[in-house]
C-alpha cells in the first residue's frame, strides 16, 4: 500500500480510540508475544542466515530480551495508564494536579540491522503499550529476519493499526516525508541527523538512539580476572556488533600485561581455539562493513586474533595494542570484533582523552574504589553503563537506556518505553467550591506591591 494511505489509514484508525483501550493493549501485548515464542525456531534460522548468529546468541540478545520486555510491560502496564496524582503548591488550594499519559498517535520506528529483531520489536512493544499506531522499517541488510518480522505483524494485527514497511535508504527516506506523531529511530549518528531534520519540518518528537566510541577504562585496583572476562563477553558478543560495546580499552599501565593475557584467556575460553572454523561465531553484515574492519587490522600490533575468513565474512575477536589516538581505528565507532587497548598513569588523562571526544552512548570502569568510580560517574557524560561489568545495564528493564550529545536523543526500555512514546498531559482540576481573589487584578485583597 502506498505510505501516505497507509497512514491515513493508521490516523482514522487511531481516532476510533481503540488502541487507548487498556485491554485492548494488553491484548495486543499477549498475542505479539504468542507470535514471537511461535516462530521462535523460525527467527534463530533467520538470524543465523542474516548473520550466522549461534542460537545462545539469537534467544539470550534477541528473542530472550523482547519476551521480558513483553513480560514486564504487562505486569506494569495497568498502573503506567493511570493519570498519575501530583502535588499541588500552596497558591492553588481547592485544585488538585493530574498527569495523564497519552499516546501521539501513529509512530514511525525505523531499524538496525546488528540486533535486527530485537531493536525493531523492543520499541514497537513502547508503543503499542502507549496506545499508538505504528509503522515499521526493518534493516535492509538482514533480509531474512525482516521479512519474517513483515510476516509476523502482517498475520496478527491489521495494517492499519500495526505495519512492516520492508526496504532500504530510498523507503526510509520516503517514510520520513511523510508527517508522523512521533518518530523513534536507532541507528547512526549520520542518519540521526537526517531524521532529525525530516522530523523538525513537523515538530515531531522524536527518540535518536545513535552509537559512538564507548570507553572502557579498567583501573589499577580492578579485579582484572573478571574485568578480562566480562570485557572478552560484552565485546566479542554479536562479534563487536552492538552499539554499547566497549569500543576500546583504557587500562592503567600498571595492570596492563596481566589483563591482557587473561583477556586473552578468556577470548579462548569463550569463543574457542578457532572461532572461524567453528559454526557459531556471528560474521560481519556486509562486505564493505568487512572490508572497512579489514582496514582497522593493520593499526598498531596484534595481541590476540587479527584472522579473517573473507569467503565467511568472519573476523577473530582481536586486541590491537600500540594504538594512540591518531589510528584509523580510534578515528570512528569500530562496531566490529576488533579492540584497541591505550594506556594510562594518570587517571585524569584517560579522563581528557575522552571527554576531548563526542559524548559515548556507554563507558565501562572498571575500580574496586568507591571514589574512582564517582570520579569517573562526575567527570564525563555519556549515555549510561556499568561499573564493574559491561553491556549488562541494557537488560535491566528499570534503567531507561539511551544516548546524550551525540550518541542520542531520549530513553526507552520498561516504563522508560511507555513514557517515550506518551505525551504527558498536565491537568489542574479546580474546585468551584470557593474562589481564591488574590491571582485576579483590581480586586479587594488582590497581590499588590507593598
Ligand atoms: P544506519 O543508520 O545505517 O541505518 C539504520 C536505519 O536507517 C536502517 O533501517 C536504514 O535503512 C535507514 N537508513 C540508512 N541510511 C538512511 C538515510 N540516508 N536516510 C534515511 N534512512 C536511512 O545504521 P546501521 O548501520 O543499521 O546500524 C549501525 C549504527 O547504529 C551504529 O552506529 C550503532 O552504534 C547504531 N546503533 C545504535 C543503537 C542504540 O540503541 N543506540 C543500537 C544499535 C545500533
Amino acid at each position: 500500500m502506498e505510505t501516505g494511505r497507509l497512514i491515513d489509514r493508521q490516523r482514522a484508525f487511531f481516532d476510533t480510540g481503540k488502541t487507548k483501550d487498556l485491554a485492548f493493549r494488553i491484548e495486543a501485548l499477549q498475542k505479539l508475544r504468542a507470535a514471537v515464542k511461535n516462530c521462535e525456531e523460525a527467527l534463530m534460522q533467520a538470524l543465523k542466515a542474516d548473520l550466522n548468529k549461534s542460537e545462545f546468541e539469537a534467544y539470550s540478545t534477541e528473542i530472550g530480551i523482547v519476551l521480558e520486555e513483553i513480560r514486564f510491560t504487562l505486569r506494569h502496564l495497568r498502573s503506567w495508564t493511570k493519570p498519575k496524582k501530583v502535588k499541588t503548591p500552596v497558591t492553588h488550594i481547592g485544585s488538585t494536579g493530574w498527569v495523564y499519559s497519552e499516546p501521539y498517535g501513529v509512530a514511525l520506528i525505523v531499524a538496525p540491522w546488528n540486533f535486527p529483531f530485537q531493536l525493531a520489536v523492543a520499541p514497537l512493544i513502547g508503543a503499542i503499550a502507549a496506545g499508538n499506531c505504528a509503522v515499521l522499517k526493518p534493516s535492509e541488510l538482514t533480509p531474512r529476519t525482516s521479512d519474517l518480522l513483515a510476516e509476523l505483524i502482517k498475520d496478527n494485527f491489521p495494517e492499519e493499526y500495526l505495519s512492516v514497511v520492508p526496504g532500504g535508504v530510498e523507503t526510509s527516506q520516503a517514510l520520513l516525508q511523510e508527517k508522523w506523531d512521533y518518530i523513534f529511530f536507532t541507528g547512526s549518528v549520520p542518519v540521526g541527523q537526517i531524521v532529525m531534520q525530516a522530523a523538525a519540518k513537523n515538530l515531531t518528537p522524536v527518540t535518536l538512539e545513535l552509537g559512538g566510541k564507548s570507553p572502557c577504562i579498567v583501573h589499577e585496583d580492578a579485579n582484572v580476572h573478571l574485568a578480562a572476562k566480562r570485557i572478552a563477553w560484552g565485546k566479542f558478543m554479536n562479534a563487536g556488533q552492538t552499539c554499547i560495546a566497549p569500543d576500546y580499552l583504557y587500562v592503567h599501565e600498571s595492570i596492563k600485561a596481566t589483563l591482557l593475557s587473561r583477556l586473552a584467556e578468556a577470548i579462548k575460553e569463550l569463543y574457542g581455539d578457532n572461532p572461524l572454523n567453528g559454526d557459531e561465531y556471528t560474521r560481519i553484515v556486509s562486505q564493505k562493513h568487512f572490508d572497512r574492519l579489514s582496514g582497522f587490522l593493520e593499526d598498531g600490533v596484534t595481541l590476540a586474533g587479527g584472522g579473517r575468513n573473507a569467503d565467511k565474512l568472519a573476523i577473530e575477536p582481536t586486541v590491537l595494542t600500540g594504538i594512540s589516538w591518531d589510528d584509523p581505528v580510534m578515528k570512528e565507532e569500530i562496531f566490529g570484533p576488533i579492540l584497541p587497548v591505550l594506556e594510562y598513569n594518570d587517571l585524569t588523562d584517560a579522563i581528557e582523552g575522552i571527554r576531548n571526544h563526542p559524548t559515548p552512548l556507554a563507558l565501562y570502569i572498571f575500580s574496586e574504589s568507591e571514589s574512582i568510580q564517582q570520579r569517573v560517574m562526575n567527570s564525563v557524560s555519556f549515555g549510561g553503563g556499568c561499573i564493574n561489568d559491561t553491556v549488562y545495564q541494557f537488560t535491566s528493564p528499570y534503567l531507561p537506556f539511551g544516548g546524550v550529545g551525540s550518541s542520542g536523543v531520549g530513553a526507552y526500555h520498561g516504563k522508560g518505553s511507555f513514557d517515550t512514546f506518551s505525551h504527558k498531559k498536565s491537568i489542574l482540576k479546580q474546585t468551584t467550591l470557593f474562589d481564591v481573589p488574590f491571582r485576579y487584578p483590581n480586586v479587594k485583597n488582590g497581590l499588590k506591591k507593598i
